[in-house]
């Protein structure tokens, strides 16, 4: 068993930034990672919009936030965290060969986007196929994109796209969306949307990019000629394991606020496992130095 100050879940931007601020308070920290380093912006190509970054790319953003974490002192652990309990004021962090005895955690285990699980799907990922419409969509300026899903994100990645693109294709399941309804309002007004309802990708077809999709209806199986494919259906937290610990919100996020204090105390969530209405790198940036600053602060007081 080794016992630390603080044990960090996750090597993210929030994960990272938390360990950077833990180690310039002086708390021995180790952070936990199960794959590899930098979270989900690894898979982003170019990053628009960090402030005071312009263009630097994703793999190359991780990179820098890792050195400058080691750099300070901080310790990664490439593990997967398989169980996490509290006794006496003490969390349990059990990875395979390590039990982890800590004065405090923070969850910066992210979340994962829902994949549709077509044809294409994976092999075009970073090359046309995009979660992200904030990030990537800029590199499909008067181009024709596909958006697939129903809810908030996917609406409101159409609209962001249609201020972009020549042409949106909004393809849902459903013959309603289950976004707010102004926001499908907006929508259905915007000239350069064009909406498939009960539509489903079958593959997304290309040779060393995006080309086209096809997409099956009631009215049978339509090409659509694309540059680009927006998958909005949906996060998947990764929570289950603390379930027990503390309250999780209706979706499996932790219930935690601005100051990333979960319902279990001397346990925080920073970045995109937390309830926050904007998931991106600055906001999961953020987070890690709030639940760090909080965490030191628990520590002084406990
Ligand atoms: P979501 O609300 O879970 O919606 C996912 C959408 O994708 C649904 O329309 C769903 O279809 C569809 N979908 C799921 N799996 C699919 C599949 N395999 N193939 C095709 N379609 C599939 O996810 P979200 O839009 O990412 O939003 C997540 C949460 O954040 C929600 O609570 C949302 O309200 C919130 N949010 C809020 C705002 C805002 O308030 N401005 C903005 C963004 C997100 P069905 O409708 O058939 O289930």
């Amino acid at each position: 068993m080794q016992q630390k100050d603080l044990v960090i879940i996750g090597a993210g931007t929030a994960g990272l930034t938390a360990a950077i601020y833990a180690c310039r308070s002086g708390l021995d920290t180790i952070v936990l990672e199960e794959s590899m380093y930098g979270g989900q912006i690894v898979s982003t190509g170019e990053i628009e919009n960090y402030p005071g970054m312009p263009g630097v790319d994703g793999f190359g953003f991780a990179s820098s936030l890792h050195q400058q974490a080691e750099g300070l002192g901080a310790k990664i652990q490439f593990a997967p965290v398989t169980a996490i309990s509290k006794a006496d004021s003490w969390f349990y962090v059990e990875t395979p060969d390590t039990t982890w005895l800590a004065k405090t955690v923070i969850a910066a285990n992210g979340a994962v986007h829902r994949k549709l699980g077509c044809e294409g799907e994976e092999a075009f990922q970073g090359k046309g196929v995009s979660y992200c419409a904030t990030c990537d969509g800029a590199f499909f300026k008067n181009k024709s994109v596909a958006v697939v899903g129903g809810g908030n994100t996917a609406v409101e990645d159409a609209l962001y796209l249609s201020g972009i693109c020549q042409k949106v294709h909004m393809i849902h399941r459903r013959d309603s969306f289950r976004a707010h309804r102004i926001s499908v309002e907006k929508l259905l007004a915007a000239p350069n949307v064009q909406i498939h309802y009960q539509s489903q990708v079958l593959r997304i077809n290309g040779k060393d990019r995006v080309e086209g999709l096809e997409v099956s209806s009631p009215a049978g199986t339509e090409a659509l000629q694309v540059q680009g494919v927006f998958v909005a259906v949906g996060l998947a937290p990764k929570n289950q394991l603390f379930s027990s610990l503390c309250q999780l919100d209706e979706s499996g996020y932790f219930a935690a606020g601005e100051d990333c204090r979960t319902t279990c105390e001397g346990l925080f969530a920073a970045g995109d496992t937390r309830t926050k209405p904007l998931r991106q790198l600055v906001t999961a940036a953020a987070d890690g130095a709030v639940a760090a600053s909080m965490a030191a602060a628990y520590i002084q007081t406990h």
